[in-house]
């Protein structure tokens, strides 16, 4: 694991690209969050990944391009709708999974007979790909079960000493991860859903895309890798659902009858809480909290919270995804008021 990090601005990304040609392991920034990246075409390079994230190896990886030409390589089929998808959302946060090629890695896959696949509009990221093998396996660069790295200081908390390159460059204006869309049955089904929304892509290929909740959608495993995703910080968290009045309320009378506990409130909307330890703002619409999750989260940590309580209300498009990642990072630990 010991690796000698080096820490390099977006200008010397060949370095970094020549390391992945080698087998090394590169910390680099999308426009979702810091991903962790090696060749996918060489199995113990990706093994590696695991390795420095301490990831369970049956939790499969995406495979990052940089020009959509290259999904041909990877992909056995794909579907009419799936390009039609590429034209709409590529580069971006939208990651389709295929049947794979015999020729794709059981360790990227996790030994599934697909394959993820996203191309990313980072132009760091783009740069990155294309300068080395032009297939970069990815998973987000935290340590396993920690909420992905959006910001330069909690890439190198994670990964200082467990990769060779961290790029330092700007990044992850979304925040959370991509979509995660299975294209490889009959219908199209939302595995993890992002800022790529639902009606975003029923938009484009209507009813080729199963109409199911997200939220009921992520709540079964419906592949290996997604019973293992936390996203936790070290603090409890606890959401509190509702209207602005009924989730301010419920969160001030825990403080009123708090003794000695550091309680760190995520407000969204309100500017009651005076009385918590620390008070950060999720920010005034569900881009700017998907944005700031993770960041915050970590946040809470680094100031010695014990307890985070979430202010949350249920919301529409990239809303969805907050949710997705605020309830697990909570466990079951959310409260309707
Ligand atoms: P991460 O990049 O850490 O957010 O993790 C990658 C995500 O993509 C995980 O949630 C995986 O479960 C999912 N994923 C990757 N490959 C596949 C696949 N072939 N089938 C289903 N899900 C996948
Ligand atoms: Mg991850």
């Amino acid at each position: 694991m010991n690796r000698e990090t080096k820490i390099i601005s977006s200008e010397n990304v060949i370095d970094a690209a020549n390391s992945i040609k080698c087998g090394g392991l590169v910390v680099f920034p999308t426009e979702t969050v810091y991903g962790l990246g090696a060749d996918a075409l060489n199995p113990k390079a990706c093994m590696d990944i695991f390795k420095a994230k301490g990831r369970p190896a049956d939790n499969p990886l995406i495979v990052h391009i940089a020009d959509v030409g290259s999904l041909k390589d990877l992909a056995k089929e794909i579907p009419d709708e799936a390009k039609v998808l590429m034209d709409r959302f590529w580069p971006g946060p939208l990651t389709m999974i295929f049947k794979k090629k015999d020729s794709v890695c059981d360790t990227v896959t996790a030994g599934l007979k697909t394959v993820a696949v996203r191309f990313p509009s980072n132009e760091t990221a783009i740069e990155l790909i294309k300068n080395s093998t032009g297939f970069i396996a990815a998973p987000s660069a935290n340590l396993s079960g920690s909420p992905s790295p959006t910001s330069i200081v909690h890439v190198t908390d994670d990964m200082m000493g467990r990769v060779d390159y961290i790029i330092d460059d700007e990044g992850c204006e979304i925040g959370i991860e991509s979509t995660v869309l299975d294209v490889s049955g009959d219908v199209f089904k939302i595995l993890r859903p992002g800022a790529v929304t639902f009606d975003d892509i029923h938009n484009v290929i209507g009813d080729k895309i199963e109409d199911i909740p997200v939220a009921k959608n992520v709540s079964v495993p419906q592949c290996p890798g997604m019973k293992y995703t936390h996203y936790s910080p070290k603090a409890d968290v606890t959401v509190v659902c509702g209207s602005n009045e009924a989730t301010s309320e419920y969160i001030l009378n825990i403080l009123r009858s708090n003794n000695n506990e550091k309680i760190g409130i995520l407000s969204y909307g309100s500017d009651l809480f005076d009385d918590a330890y620390c008070v950060i703002d999720a920010g005034c619409d569900m881009r700017e909290y998907a944005k700031g999750l993770y960041y915050n989260l970590r946040e809470f940590d680094r100031l010695g919270v014990d307890k985070i309580y979430a202010q949350f209300c249920l919301e529409e498009g990239i809303g969805i995804a907050v949710k997705n990642r605020l309830f697990k990072s909570a466990g079951n630990d959310i409260i309707y008021v």
